[in-house]
C-alpha cells in the first residue's frame, strides 16, 4: 500500500512530497536504490522501440497541516502525471551519441507540449544519474513530472528576475551571460548555448549551461538549437565522467511557467553528488564548497573540450 501526498510546512513555504510505501521494510529506507536488483524501468517497456518512454498517471493529494484536527485535513485531488524518456540501453547519457540525445530531447519537448495543451502546469524535467542521484540507478533518462503547486525554487528566481528587470531594465540571465562568457568560469560555448561554473557555486564542479539568446522555454528552441545542445550536454556530461569517473549527478531545466508572459530566461542547472550537507550547512542553510568554480571551470572546460573535440573528430 502507498501513500502519496504534497505535504506543507507547518507555516513555512515548504513542501515536502511523501511517496511512501507503507508495507516498506524499514532496513531498505538506507541504499534503497542500491537494493534494486530488476531496472524498474525496463520491466515495463517494449525493447524494439528506438526510444521507448514509459507513462505513469498518479493521484497526488496536496494537504495543508491543520493542527485542531489532524485527521481531518482539508484534500485538493489533482492529477500528477510523470513521463519517462530514456535511450533502450543502459548507458549514462554521456556515453551515447550525439544523435541519440538530441532525439531524446526532441521526445522530451514534444511532451511538454503536449502536457502545456493538456493544461498541465508546474511541469517539471529532470534527470537522475547514478545512485546516489535518487533516482533509477540502472537506467538514464529525462523525467517530465508535474506537479499541483508550482516548483518554490522556479517561484523564488521568478520573483527575482521580475524585481532585476523592473529595477535595471535588462534580464539577469542575459546579464550573467554577458559577465561569463569568455571568463575565468567558463566551460564551453557553443552557437547557442554557455556552460560555465556559476560564481556562487554551492559543491565543486556544478555547472549551469544558458541559451544565448532570450528564450522562456525550452519548448521554444529549434531543431538546430536542439543539436547544439544535445552536443553541449554530451561533451560537458562526459568531461564531468572523465575527471571524476563516473559521479551520480541531477539535471534539472527551469523554465517559464507561463507561455504568454514569459517570466523567466529557461536554464539548465547540474549539480554531481558528492558529498553529504554538513551541520554548518544544515544549520546556517550555507553550502560549503571545497573547491573554487574557477578551479572546476578550468578543469572541466579541459576535458570537455577534448570531448567535443572527439565528437567532432578534431581528434
Ligand atoms: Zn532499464
Ligand atoms: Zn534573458
Ligand atoms: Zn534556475
Amino acid at each position: 500500500m502507498y501513500l502519496k501526498q504534497l505535504r506543507k510546512d507547518y507555516f513555512l513555504e515548504k513542501y515536502v512530497f511523501i511517496n511512501s510505501n507503507l508495507d516498506i521494510n524499514l532496513s531498505s529506507i538506507v541504499n534503497d536504490n542500491k537494493s534494486e536488483k530488476v531496472c524498474s524501468l525496463c520491466k515495463n517497456t517494449d525493447k524494439s522501440n528506438e526510444n521507448p518512454k514509459t507513462v505513469v498517471d498518479e493521484s497526488v493529494k496536496s494537504e495543508k497541516f491543520n493542527d485542531s484536527d489532524t485527521n481531518n485535513l482539508s484534500l485538493d485531488q489533482n492529477i500528477m502525471k510523470r513521463f519517462y524518456v530514456s535511450d533502450v540501453s543502459h548507458k549514462n547519457l554521456s556515453k551515447l551519441s550525439v544523435d541519440k540525445i538530441q532525439k531524446l530531447l526532441l521526445e522530451v519537448q514534444t511532451i511538454n507540449k503536449k502536457m502545456i495543451s493538456d493544461d498541465l502546469k508546474n511541469i517539471q524535467i529532470f534527470v537522475n544519474s547514478g545512485v546516489l542521484s535518487g533516482g533509477n540507478p540502472m537506467h538514464n533518462g529525462f523525467e517530465i513530472t508535474n506537479l499541483p503547486i508550482p516548483s518554490p525554487i522556479l517561484k523564488n528566481e521568478i520573483e527575482l528576475s521580475r524585481k532585476s528587470i523592473f529595477d535595471l531594465g535588462i534580464c539577469p540571465i542575459c546579464r550573467i551571460i554577458n559577465f561569463e562568457t569568455g571568463g575565468p568560469r567558463q566551460i564551453l560555448s557553443t552557437v547557442s548555448f554557455l556552460a560555465f561554473c556559476p560564481w556562487n557555486s554551492s559543491h565543486p564542479f556544478e555547472f549551469w549551461i544558458y541559451p544565448k539568446s532570450h528564450q522562456y522555454s525550452f519548448t521554444s528552441i529549434d531543431n538546430n538549437e536542439l543539436e547544439d545542445l544535445a552536443q553541449i550536454l554530451r561533451s560537458t556530461l562526459g568531461g564531468l565522467d572523465n575527471v571524476l569517473n563516473n559521479p551520480s549527478y541531477n539535471i534539472v531545466f527551469h523554465n517559464s511557467l507561463n507561455e504568454i508572459d514569459s517570466e523567466i530566461h529557461w536554464h539548465i542547472e547540474i549539480s554531481p553528488q558528492l558529498s553529504y550537507n554538513s551541520g554548518f550547512e544544515n544549520g546556517f542553510g550555507i553550502s560549503i564548497n571545497s573547491l573554487a568554480p574557477e578551479k572546476s571551470a578550468e578543469i572541466l572546460g579541459k576535458a570537455s573540450r577534448r570531448e567535443l573535440a572527439s565528437l567532432v573528430g578534431v581528434i
